[in-house]
């Protein structure tokens, strides 16, 4: 089969690789139909995530048709059309059946690894890199499901791909995000950065029954879609941050604030270029900018909410304003199963549409050119989903050539 095989950094090509096979008997092989590129694909492209080896399929974000599942699969049967949570969960251990399926004790063949990092190891994770298990991603024809009595959300035959597919991720991503605000009606929400995550959050805090989101970005096309969603917009390459927010919010500070950047934040502050220096120099491994920047403005009392990855160490974290403030910290890999079943009610109610922040669309064949385009915002590209089944616009014949950028027809 085809599969977008990581290479190392900034290199991922399309590769043939041997088809998955049904490994254990809970297992499923999935036709992948639709898969997406998530900003933390950018992060293993970028070099960023330790533990990638050449040759790794990437891709956590995919949805498609069983077309075999081992002997004791119970719930799945060949022609099911399902989506797939990229966290992979046993759903019988402790932190399954306490609905924290990020955390699942048994998904992780590689727990040793993270136990080294992190003391425990979370779930094991698609085509996310050997600390969370080495499994070969979605983009790619077919992918082994391992678990998939537990995961796989069947959905309705009425709903497209793309209304569905960000069910994978960075819908319930985002919807946890704003979920760990703890909103109260009337509260304010900040929201760093606008990509997928942040425009789900800034949904989902509405949703949730915030009052007011206030967007924090530099990308005019993404501010407009955070503000076509009901935010107010701050352009952060033109505005002081911490001061427009006190501005909006009387003095006091948004009631949550939630980082939808993570460990690679762009800034324009001293501390920001001091990251990248740090982190060029592999001195660092996370650049906290908006972090920093999140827990400083929100007000007493409030919660910083993390949804943005971090893997590693953060230099000049200000815990003193945390602590001096009161302020609650959530964050990780997001239950997405939990968030599954909610969520497509959601989007069969019309009250979620998930499509519009698709902007390119393409065969699986131009993943390496528009890993790029994603990775530099150019285009205006936010969201890419590649079709396994489609043609690729380099397969076009003369005349039919799509437009330089790729896809975005
Ligand atoms: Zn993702
Ligand atoms: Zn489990």
């Amino acid at each position: 089969m085809r599969a977008v095989c990581w290479e190392g950094r900034e290199d991922v090509r399309v590769q043939s690789v041997p088809d998955p096979q049904i490994l254990n008997p809970r297992d499923a092989i999935v036709r992948v139909t639709s898969t997406a590129i998530c900003g933390s694909d950018l992060h293993i492209y970028d070099g960023f995530i330790p533990t990638m080896q050449r040759g790794d399929v990437l891709g956590h974000e995919f949805m498609g048709e069983v077309v075999d599942v081992g002997r004791d699969q119970s719930r799945l049967r060949v022609g099911d059309r399902v989506v797939v949570p990229f966290t992979i969960a046993c759903g019988a251990c402790f932190f399954c059946r306490e609905d924290l399926w990020s955390l699942c004790d048994n998904s992780n063949p590689n727990a040793w690894m993270a136990e080294k990092l992190y003391g425990f190891s979370g779930s094991g994770l698609f085509g996310y890199s050997h600390l969370y298990g080495g499994y070969p991603g979605g983009q790619a024809e077919y992918v082994r499901v391992p678990f998939a009595d537990v995961g796989p959300l069947k959905v309705p035959d009425a709903l497209s791909d793309d209304q569905v597919l960000f069910l994978s991720d960075i819908l319930p991503t985002g919807y946890m995000a704003a979920e760990n605000c703890n909103i109260r009606p009337g509260d304010t929400v900040a929201v760093w950065g606008c990509g997928p995550v942040g425009q789900f959050a800034i949904r989902s805090a509405y949703l949730l029954g915030a009052e007011r989101v206030i967007a924090i970005d530099r990308f005019p096309d993404r501010l407009a879609l955070a503000v076509s969603g009901g935010a107010e917009a701050i352009d952060y390459s033109r505005t002081d941050v911490p001061d427009a927010l006190r501005a909006l919010t009387g003095g006091q500070g948004p009631d949550a604030c939630i980082d939808a950047v993570g460990l690679e934040a762009h800034g324009t502050t001293l501390d920001a270029w001091y990251d990248k220096a740090k982190t060029s120099m592999f001195m660092a491994t996370d650049r906290s900018h908006a972090l920093r920047e999140a827990i400083g403005a929100c007000r007493k009392g409030g919660t910083v909410s993390v949804p943005g990855v971090y893997g590693g160490w953060l230099d000049k974290f200000p815990l003193g304003a945390a602590f001096a403030k009161g302020l609650t910290l959530k964050m990780g890999q997001t239950h997405v199963h939990k968030y599954m079943p909610r969520l497509l009610s959601l989007i069969e109610e019309g009250r979620i549409d998930a499509t519009s922040i698709i902007t390119h669309r393409a065969s699986l064949e131009d993943a390496p050119e528009l890993y790029r385009t994603f990775r530099d915002k150019r285009d205006s590209c936010m969201k890419v989903v590649l079709s396994p089944g489609a043609s690729s616009a380099h397969d076009a014949a003369p005349g039919e050539m799509a437009e330089p950028g790729g896809g975005s027809r």
